[in-house]
């Protein structure tokens, strides 16, 4: 008679539950994997997946301008948002369907509820107790909304996703990766956008330089970013809502969209009863195994407030199924993790800002901003931005910046290059391939140059 009922629970069917269950259960274990929304989590279901599709099908409408420059006439282009919805919709039925079958031909069980931890080995779900060798708490995050008067006339990415119509009005609070992904849809479709951030510029911890060109081209494609400022109070009017912001100014809207950041989904699932420590992020703490403060405890992905994204929360369930079920011990490395915010144009980068290069490192910068050659006939007002970051006494890049169009299918490739340690003699020493805008990454050879000590300034 076994001691438990399961070798592994995993609480959360995200992108990290699900890749660890799964080759959990592969090498055997016995795994049950309990979701109380839909399989596949926030990147399938409420994130990545569906905010890329709205991506793509929002980014037509400037292709079809830009046609014109090519001698294409187009002719009464409309766009059905309800549509897009609705197909967007299916491809996430047909995907949830996928998820569950690749945990099932796992050899996994699927349990539809809510896991509550009970002790260290028990899970506590639909009225039921079932125990577990281990237990995996994979249950994500959630967007948080600040407590401001009117907050509750807010919605977040996950309302935004399904809205049944577009709104002509929107007004996006924040400005991180979820803000601007979702002013660019907005935008590219048709809506005015309204973008209210506190600091200066947005995408913080970003490159200076990206963040000062991305706002740039938000702002020329006609969004309004109201800087140094946050969004005070809330009231409906109408159909409609007034939004007051700490500036004084007052914006006349039809929805408001609050993108302030997610947090970790950590209450009410018996953490704190079964003895799991949280860290001062409120983030459940976990040591380079993703094992908790209780032995046989472990938690990944973005309940553990690493790094928030679905590759990397992949990386960790498959990490945590070698070491404990595989007798093969391995840990995440988390340096040059490449990332991409789906903006418009869109931005990617992989390695250290010049900003955070610069506290360890002498660096050495190289620039370039450029209009696209589809552009040159587009006519379209479009600079893409590319930029390296080299550290002077090993030659070695540190850091690679673009944005602008297909910046994540570049920058990609060259994280590939910086995970193997690449310098620049080595960027120079490849041809590039002409035409196109990735050859400007090895043809750059004029570093910008220092005028003080502090910093370089264009
Ligand atoms: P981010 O942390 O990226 O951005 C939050 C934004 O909200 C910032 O501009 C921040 O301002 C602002 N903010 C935070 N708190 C307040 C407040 N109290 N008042 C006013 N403004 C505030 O969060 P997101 O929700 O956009 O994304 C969450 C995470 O999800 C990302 O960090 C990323 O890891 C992941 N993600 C990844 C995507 C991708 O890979 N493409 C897409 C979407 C999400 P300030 O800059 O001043 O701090």
């Amino acid at each position: 008679m076994p001691r438990f009922d399961y070798d592994l629970i995993t609480i959360g069917a995200g992108s990290g539950g699900v890749r660890a269950s799964r080759m959990a259960g592969k090498y055997g274990a016995k795994v049950a994997v309990i979701e109380n929304s839909r399989y596949g989590g926030t990147c399938v279901m409420r994130g990545c997946v569906p905010k890329k599709l709205l991506v793509i099908g929002a980014h037509f409408g400037e292709y079809l301008e830009d046609a014109r420059g090519f001698g294409w006439t187009i002719d009464a282009a409309r766009h059905d948002w309800a549509a897009l919805i609705a197909a967007k919709d299916k491809e996430l039925g047909r995907l949830e369907g996928v998820y569950k079958n690749l945990l099932t031909g796992a050899g996994n069980t699927l349990i539809d509820g809510r896991g509550v931890l009970a002790d260290a080995h028990t899970v506590e779900v639909n009225g039921k107790r079932i125990t577990a060798e281990r237990i995996l708490i994979a249950t994500g995050g959630w967007p948080v909304v600040p407590n401001v008067p009117g907050r509750e006339h807010m919605i977040t990415s996950n309302e935004a996703l399904d809205l049944k119509q577009r709104p002509q009005r929107i007004v996006i609070w924040g400005g991180g990766y979820i803000a601007v992904e979702f002013a660019g849809i907005f935008r590219a479709l048709g809506s005015q956008v309204d973008i209210v951030i506190r600091a200066d510029k947005v995408l913080r911890g970003f490159d200076d330089d990206v963040r000062a060109h991305l706002q740039n081209e938000l702002t020329k494609k006609g969004m309004t970013i109201h800087a140094g400022t946050s969004i005070a109070k809330v009231e409906k009017k109408g159909v409609g809502y007034t939004v007051t912001l700490a500036s004084g100014a007052v914006l006349e809207t039809d929805c408001v969209m609050c993108a302030t950041g997610r947090s970790p989904n950590t209450a009410n699932i018996g953490l704190v009863e079964a003895g799991v420590k949280l860290n001062e992020t409120g983030a459940v703490a976990v040591d380079e195994w993703s094992r908790t403060s209780v032995e046989n405890i472990f938690a990944l992905g973005d309940v553990t407030d690493r790094i928030n994204l679905t590759p990397v929360a992949i990386n960790e369930g498959r990490m945590f199924a070698e070491t404990q079920f595989n007798k093969t011990p391995m840990k995440m490395d988390y340096t040059n993790v490449a990332s991409a915010v789906f903006s418009q144009p869109p931005v990617s980068v992989v390695g250290l800002s010049e900003e955070d290069a610069r506290k360890h490192h002498d660096v050495t910068v190289f620039r370039t901003a450029f209009r696209p050659m589809i552009h040159t006939l587009s006519g379209r007002d479009q600079r893409t931005l590319m930029k390296l970051v080299v550290d002077k006494k090993t030659d070695k890049v540190l850091g690679c910046h673009m944005v602008g169009d297909d910046a994540p299918e570049i920058i990609q490739g060259l994280a590939v290059a910086l995970k193997c340690g690449a310098t620049k003699a080595q960027f120079d020493a490849t041809i590039g391939i002409h035409p196109t805008a990735a050859e400007e990454f090895v043809t750059m050879r004029d570093p910008v140059a220092v005028p003080t000590p502090g910093g370089e300034k264009r």
